[in-house]
C-alpha cells in the first residue's frame, strides 16, 4: 500500500516509488517474478508470498500504483477489464438487483446479458446521466453501474450526486474510468465505492496488454474481492503487471498529448463538410461540459462523431492508413473503431437505435501522433469519399 505521508503528484506517482514491495538490489525497473510459487522459510512460515494465483510482488507491485493513483486503499489486477468485471459480479447471486447505465461497454452489457442473468442477477437499464434514480432502487438492489463518459455517445453523469443517493440507500456505486483514466478523473474522491478499468487501454496504453483493475477504498470490500480474485484464478500474470507498471510511467504525459491532440482533431472534423455531428466532452456546448469541469481534470483523447453516409464510413475504413482501424482504445498510435460492427455488436437493434449507435458513426481514439499528420489523413480520406 502507498505511504499516503508522501504527498507527491500524479506524475511521481507514475514512477512507482516508495511502495512496500522491497527488492534487495534496488533495481530502478521493478523485477518480473516470473515465478508461480514461493518456498517457505520453515513450517507456519511465509516471505509474504505463497503461490502467485494469490499474490506475486510485481504484481503487487503495479496494485500499489495503482491504488495510489485513484486514491484508493487497494488495487487488485486481473487478466482483463472483463474477468476484473466477472469477479466484482460474483459479490451479487440470486434475486439480487443491478442498476446499469444503458449507454456501456459491449463487452459489459454481453456479460451482464447471458452471464450474469443466468445466475439470477436482475439488471435494469436507465439513462444515469438524465435520469432520476431513486425510481429504480428497490430493496434487492445492490448496486449502480455506469461509465462516464459514455462509450461511444459520451454523456456525462453526475458522479457525485448519485453517490449521495448510493451511500444513502446502501448501494454500491461502480464507475468503469476506462476512458478518462486516473489521470483525468478520480471517481473514489466522488464517493463511488469500486472503480474499474480496462488496463488494456489508456494505462497501459501501448496496445501490447491486456488487463483489467478493481480499485476500493474499503477493507471488507478489498478482502471479498481478493477472495473472489483467488478463488476464481483471475489475476494478472507477473509478466504483464511488469508491462503496465512500464506503461504507467508514461501515462501523464500520454494524456496530455492525446487530449491535445483530440481537441484539435475534434475541431477539424466540425469543419469537414461530411461529417454531420462531432461529439466531443471538450466542446463547451457538449451538454455534459460543466459537469465534467466540475468532477474530472480533463475531457480526455475520445472522440466519436457521424458521417453523412454509410459509403462514407467504408471509404474512411477501407482506406485508412496512419491510423489503424481496429477495436480498443487508449494507446499511443490513433484507431478507429465501428462501434456498431464492433465493441457494441452485442447490443441488441433496438437498444442500439435508442442510444444513436447508427451505421454513420465512428468512433477515434486518439494517440500521440504529429496532430498534423493526423489531420492531413483525415483531409485524405474525405477527399477520397468526396469523389465517390
Ligand atoms: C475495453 C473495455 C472493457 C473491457 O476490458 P478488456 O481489457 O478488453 O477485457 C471494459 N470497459 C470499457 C469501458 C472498455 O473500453
Amino acid at each position: 500500500m502507498s505511504d499516503k505521508s508522501w504527498n507527491v503528484s500524479f506524475e511521481t506517482k507514475c514512477q512507482g516509488m516508495n511502495l512496500d514491495v522491497e527488492d534487495k538490489y534496488h533495481a530502478i525497473s521493478f523485477p518480473i517474478y516470473q515465478t508461480a510459487t514461493f518456498s517457505h522459510p520453515g513450517l507456519g512460515e511465509s516471505s509474504g508470498y505463497d503461490y502467485s494465483r494469490q499474490s506475486n510482488p510485481t504484481r503487487s507491485q503495479l496494485e500499489s500504483i495503482l491504488a495510489g493513483l485513484e486514491n484508493g486503499s487497494a488495487a487488485l489486477a486481473f487478466s482483463s477489464g472483463m474477468s476484473a468485471i466477472t469477479t466484482l459480479f460474483e459479490l451479487f447471486g440470486p434475486g439480487d438487483h443491478v442498476v446499469i447505465d444503458e449507454d456501456l461497454y459491449g463487452g459489459s452489457v454481453r456479460l451482464f446479458d447471458r452471464i450474469c442473468k443466468k445466475r439470477g442477477i436482475n439488471f435494469s437499464r436507465a439513462d444515469l446521466s438524465t435520469e432520476d434514480i431513486e425510481g429504480y432502487i428497490t430493496d434487492e438492489t445492490k448496486a449502480v453501474y455506469l461509465e462516464t463518459p459514455t462509450n461511444p455517445m459520451m454523456h456525462v453523469t453526475d458522479i457525485a450526486k448519485l453517490a449521495a443517493v448510493t451511500k444513502e440507500k446502501g448501494v454500491l456505486l461502480i464507475v468503469d474510468n476506462t476512458f478518462m483514466s486516473p489521470y483525468f478523473q478520480n471517481p473514489l474522491d466522488l464517493g463511488a465505492d469500486v472503480v474499474v478499468h480496462s488496463g488494456t487501454k489508456f494505462i497501459c496504453g501501448h496496445h501490447d496488454t491486456i488487463g483489467g483493475f478493481l480499485v476500493v477504498n474499503d477493507k471488507v470490500l478489498e478482502e471479498k474481492l481478493r477472495y473472489l480474485c483467488t478463488t476464481l484464478g483471475n489475476a494478472m500474470a507477473p509478466f504483464d503487471s511488469w508491462l503496465m507498471i512500464r506503461g504507467i510511467r508514461t501515462l501523464a504525459v500520454r494524456m496530455e498529448r492525446a487530449q491535445e491532440n483530440a481537441l484539435a482533431i475534434a475541431k477539424h472534423l466540425r469543419e469537414c463538410p461530411l461529417v454531420t455531428k462531432v461529439i466531443y466532452p471538450g466542446f463547451s456546448d457538449h451538454p455534459g461540459y460543466e459537469l465534467m469541469k466540475k468532477q474530472a481534470r480533463g475531457f480526455g483523447a475520445m472522440i466519436t462523431f457521424e458521417v453523412a453516409s454509410p459509403e462514407i464510413v467504408r471509404t474512411i475504413l477501407d482506406n485508412a492508413q496512419l491510423f489503424y482501424f481496429a477495436e480498443s482504445l487508449g494507446g499511443t498510435e490513433t484507431l478507429i473503431t465501428y462501434p456498431i460492427t464492433q465493441t457494441h455488436a452485442e447490443i441488441p437493434p433496438e437498444q442500439k437505435e435508442k442510444i444513436g449507435i447508427t451505421d454513420r458513426l465512428l468512433r477515434l481514439s486518439v494517440g500521440i501522433e504529429g496532430v498534423d499528420d493526423l489531420i492531413t489523413e483525415i483531409d485524405r480520406l474525405f477527399s477520397l469519399a468526396d469523389k465517390k
